[in-house]
């Protein structure tokens, strides 16, 4: 159930072009319990007293369910962003309130087919802790179906925790693929958006399950063209919008 909390922020890194991973040790209560693929919204200081109070932010969880007690999200820094100046400038040692978990962007307890993931940006945090669960999942024999993960991003200096994802990916037993709308050269991978891609590959998939992240108009393109191919928008597409 979400519940008002306080955390406090013990490491700050960039892990690539514009984009940050913050962690946070949780301090009261000392750990939370969430699903895999929700978020937590964060109150955000005004950048000076006085000054108008800033709307709350959310944040997916991108570290594992079986560690409540330290939470990591993974940010993209938006140039002039109120959340993401008062994230980068806060010292470490500082509490941050929060709300959480929240959400309904969660793993079904069970599939009847295929689970494919397509995700833009950073949406990719939502989807780690769900290569978590279903890795899990496979190893307790629940979880038997093909998984597939399309993660989409501008360049290959965008991309980031690559090994972490790759691990996650073997132990979910699942197929990675990524896709650069703006490569080098010498990009080997996939080229161009997600959505086409995923298009392709929907004739092979049986009885798919779409979770969706990141990017809203990813979301709303890609959902409008699987239900016109025949795809069920209730019981087989979640979604979960970043921004517009
Ligand atoms: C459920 C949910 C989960 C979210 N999880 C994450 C997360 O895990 N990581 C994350 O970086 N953001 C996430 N966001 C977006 C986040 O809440 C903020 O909107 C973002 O950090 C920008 O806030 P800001 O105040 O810095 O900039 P603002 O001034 O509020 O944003 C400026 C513009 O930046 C764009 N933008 C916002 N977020 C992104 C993004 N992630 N990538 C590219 N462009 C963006 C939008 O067009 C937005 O209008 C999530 C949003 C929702 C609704």
């Amino acid at each position: 159930m979400a519940a008002p909390f306080t955390a406090e922020l013990t490491a700050r890194e960039m892990i690539a072009d514009g984009i940050a991973e913050l962690s946070f040790a949780m301090r009261d209560p000392p750990r939370l319990d969430f699903q895999a693929g929700q978020f937590v919204s964060m109150a955000v200081d005004p950048p000076s007293p006085g000054s108008d109070p800033v709307p709350r932010r959310s944040y997916s969880i991108a570290s594992q369910t079986d560690a409540g007690d330290l939470l990591r999200f993974i940010v993209r820094v938006i140039p002039d962003g109120k959340a993401s100046e008062y994230l980068m400038s806060i010292p470490f040692g500082s509490l941050v309130r929060m709300t959480g978990p929240h959400g309904f962007f969660v793993l079904d307890s069970s599939h009847p087919g295929d689970v494919v993931f397509g995700a833009t940006g950073t949406g990719i945090a939502a989807v780690m802790p769900m290569l978590g669960e279903i890795g899990r999942r496979r190893e307790s024999g629940s979880e038997a179906r093909r998984c597939l993960v399309s993660w989409g991003m501008r360049q290959a200096a965008d991309l980031f925790a690559l090994e972490e994802i790759g691990q996650l990916v073997a132990r979910a037993g699942a197929e990675l693929q990524i896709f650069l709308t703006a490569p080098d050269p010498a990009w080997t991978g996939g080229r161009g958006r997600i959505t086409p891609a995923l298009l392709e590959r929907l004739s092979d998939l049986v009885a798919p399950t779409f979770y969706l992240v990141g990017n809203g108009s990813m979301i709303t393109e890609l959902k409008r063209e699987l239900i016109s191919r025949g795809v069920n928008r209730k019981t087989q597409i979640r979604t979960e919008a970043f921004f517009d």
